[in-house]
């Protein structure tokens, strides 16, 4: 957006009646954090930037804080820069509209350890390497319940991670519907919420695609037109704040943690992915596997090749491993399948006659990720595999775990310390990803491990669950 037009966008905000304008990137521990401005500091915003420490790089899911060589202390500061192509009037908080921001230095040079500017850097290594444009876009479950209610009988804030506490908040957990998984009952009791859900997705033009009850209890599922990488992950952060605040509005508490409940199933923010070359679908109409191209099959190779790795990315959380688990269809078995929700790389061929529909779904990931993160790092992975032309495996059918164990494909790793392991071992993350953000990323996993070393699941889903 050109600085000259900034006196029209600061007078449309005033005629929406906006006060405010949210600036919001999400740390390294998945959550988003932000800053804001009035309406009338905008255009100072997004010339100059908006102060912000980079310890936020290191900060962990409870906002205590580790450090890594080059994050952590109290030194410093970043410019916030709101990236003004993405202001949206905020239909689900009156008063305020939000823009994401990218992260540079004081002297105006990029931040390195930015996630969104390193999802931006693996677009353009896409676009300018291998004359290729992804399409993607996020499935973003969440789970509905009433706020905890205090001794006295209001509502108040979630108890602490402590044994009996966590037990107080389980029996806490109530759900403001009773309808089965997918039922329309679901639907007819929170009519209202899902209608004002709808209307405000509409105003802000989130591409809905389609929204549903969930499997598990108070769960519901929303998803979005697939859009350019960057675009995807700031939807993802969009759609999660506008869920959350029509929640808020309807009295209610929405958790896009892994698990609400270690014993059910959990949430995922499953990845779709489509690989185009102009307006070519690489995904379908070619002549390798389900009719995709050779080129798609190298990219998704790739992909499959660092899923290990990229589960720390993806399921960045130790509540990310209480959702992992086979026949579930959370996908942890490292294998891809044509329309196999048990395997983590789903292909789906699209309809006969649609092969521009074609598109991959990573399914282990989950909504504790950061997802500029996720996007850059899938890229980077996908080119590793195009650049080494590597071709899948052949495709699995059926749920691996019902099957017997001889032949299985390889579990993913089944915790946050392995799939670090996979991921301190990765050329391909610690290249793309470049040791700034590197080596923060892995101090938050390990400082995380280290916080839940000692804590059950209950605990953890307690912990955590409030916070995404
Ligand atoms: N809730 C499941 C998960 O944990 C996914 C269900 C589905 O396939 O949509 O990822
Ligand atoms: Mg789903």
């Amino acid at each position: 957006m050109e600085m000259g037009d900034m006196g029209d966008v600061a007078g449309r905000l005033g005629a929406a009646g906006v006060r405010g304008v949210a600036l919001t990137w999400v740390d390294n521990a998945g959550l988003t954090r932000v800053k804001t401005v009035p309406v009338g500091r905008l255009a100072d915003a997004a010339r100059r930037g908006v102060g912000m420490s980079p310890v936020f790089d290191v900060y962990l899911v409870d906002d205590s804080m580790t450090s890594s060589p080059h994050v952590g202390g109290p030194d410093g500061d970043l410019r916030l820069r709101p990236d003004l192509d993405r202001l949206t009037v905020l239909a689900g908080q009156p008063g305020w509209a939000w823009a994401p921001v990218d992260r540079y230095r004081q002297d105006g040079a990029e931040y390195p350890a930015c996630q969104r500017l390193f999802a931006r850097r693996q677009v353009a290594r896409a676009r300018e390497e291998h004359g290729v444009e992804l399409r993607m876009g996020f499935e973003t479950e969440w789970v509905v319940t009433r706020p905890p209610r205090e001794p006295g009988g209001e509502p108040g804030g979630e108890p602490g991670a402590g044994g009996e506490a966590a037990e107080a908040a389980d029996r806490e957990l109530r759900y403001p519907c009773a309808g089965p998984a997918y039922g329309m009952t679901r639907l007819v009791e929170l009519s209202g919420y899902l209608s004002a859900l709808m209307e405000a997705a509409t105003a802000q033009d989130l591409g809905v695609l389609q929204l549903h009850p969930e499997y598990a209890p108070g769960q519901f599922e929303i998803s979005v037109a697939p859009a350019d990488p960057v675009g995807a992950a700031d939807l993802a952060v969009l759609v999660r704040e506008t869920v959350r605040a029509v929640s808020v509005r309807h009295g209610l508490a929405a958790s896009f943690a892994p698990v609400v409940d270690p014993a059910g199933v959990g949430s995922g923010r499953h990845l779709h992915l489509s690989l185009w070359r102009g307006d070519r679908n690489l995904c379908g109409g070619g002549t390798g596997p389900h009719g995709m191209t050779g080129e798609c099959e190298a990219f998704l190779a790739g992909v499959l090749r660092e899923l290990p790795a990229l589960l720390a990315l993806g399921a960045p959380s130790p509540a990310s491993y209480l959702r992992l688990r086979p026949s579930h269809w959370a996908g942890v078995f490292g294998c891809w399948g044509l329309e196999n929700r048990e395997a983590a790389l789903r292909f789906v061929a699209g309809e006969p006659d649609r092969s521009d529909a074609a598109n991959a779904e990573v399914k282990c990931f989950d909504g504790a990720a950061n997802p500029y993160l996720v996007v850059g790092a899938v890229i980077a992975a996908g080119l590793a595999g195009l650049e080494a032309g590597l071709s899948l495996p052949p495709p699995v059918s059926g749920d691996p775990a019902a099957g017997p164990e001889e032949g299985r494909p390889p579990r993913l790793p089944e915790s946050l310390a392995e799939a670090l392991r996979h991921f301190e071992d990765s050329a391909v993350l610690r290249e793309a990803l470049g040791e700034p953000l590197f080596g923060a990323v892995a101090a938050v996993r390990r400082a995380e491990i280290e916080l839940f070393a000692d804590a059950t699941p209950r605990e953890i889903a307690a912990a955590t669950r409030a916070r995404y």
